[in-house]
């Protein structure tokens, strides 16, 4: 059996004096599609974000293919990492948010360019050409010389999509990408989102509402209620068959 590519151990994480994660541990194997699903300000977001390098932790330890994500590993010593060692790190995983977070004053294609060519150091032409085969493959190459501006809510997520998977990611997180979204617009994001998950071996994770889609994507689902994981299983299982009242609780009221 392989290694988990992320493994979280014990984090805790507070704003202020709340404190959103208290010692949370969970394990995420190569390949795996994760729905993480629970009520309104439980956690999701922030593990995410986290994961990003977005959030700091307050104490814990993340690895993330099979290295240290927030310390160092140098002579047997543990040492809080720097901003190169979470820079190399953050190319091993992309994100893509609820409010899509354009660049506004770049076009679409140098949306999705701009970090392979700053980042990596990949020369224009190459940058182009990938990223036209991944616009293509979001159902948006007729759109590369657009601005932000001129597109749909579900157009600009994704090509938002297009831009995280530039960066050849291994992870892709996943958060609430069709919350903001008129309801006509989710099932473009959500077959783009399907695809991903049918045809790549990404490991990915998702934090959503769509419990229709969270079931029928995810190889796991895990159910979060005030920073800790309250149930988790086979998409079946929770849907179906919620063991704990809490899970039930949110459901009925959801479904
Ligand atoms: P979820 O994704 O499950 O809705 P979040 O992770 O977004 O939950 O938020 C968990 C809690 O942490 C919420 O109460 C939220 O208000 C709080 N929170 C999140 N980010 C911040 C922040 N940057 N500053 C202060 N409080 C925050």
């Amino acid at each position: 059996m392989s290694a988990p590519i992320i493994k979280i151990d014990g984090i805790s994480k507070s704003f202020g004096t709340f404190k959103v994660l208290d010692g949370l541990s969970m394990q995420v194997m190569p390949r795996e599609k994760l729905a993480l699903i629970g009520p309104s300000g439980s956690g999701k977001t922030t593990i995410l974000r986290i994961l990003m390098t977005l959030e700091r932790i307050d104490s814990g330890h993340i690895q993330i293919d099979g290295e240290q994500l927030y310390h160092m590993e140098r002579n047997g010593q543990l040492l809080p990492a720097d901003e190169r060692h979470l820079a190399r790190m953050r190319q091993k995983i992309g994100m893509v948010f609820q409010l899509f977070n354009l660049f506004p004053h770049k076009s679409v294609i140098d949306n999705v360019t701009l970090a392979p060519i700053l980042t990596k150091g990949i020369p224009r032409a190459a940058a182009e050409k990938r990223a036209m085969e991944l616009l293509d493959m979001v159902g948006m190459a007729d759109k590369a010389k657009a601005m932000p501006a001129q597109l749909s809510g579900g157009q600009k997520q994704r090509v938002a999509i297009a831009r995280a998977l530039a960066l050849q990611p291994r992870i892709m997180l996943f958060d609430e990408v069709t919350s903001a979204l008129d309801p006509e617009l989710v099932e473009e994001v959500l077959n783009v989102l399907w695809r991903l998950c049918s045809e790549t071996d990404m490991t990915m994770l998702l934090v959503t509402h769509e419990m229709g889609f969270a079931h029928d994507f995810a190889d796991r689902v895990l159910f979060f209620d005030r920073g800790k994981i309250v149930e988790e299983g086979k998409p079946d299982e929770i849907f179906r068959n919620p063991k704990q009242e809490r899970t039930q609780g949110f459901l009925k009221k959801i479904i």
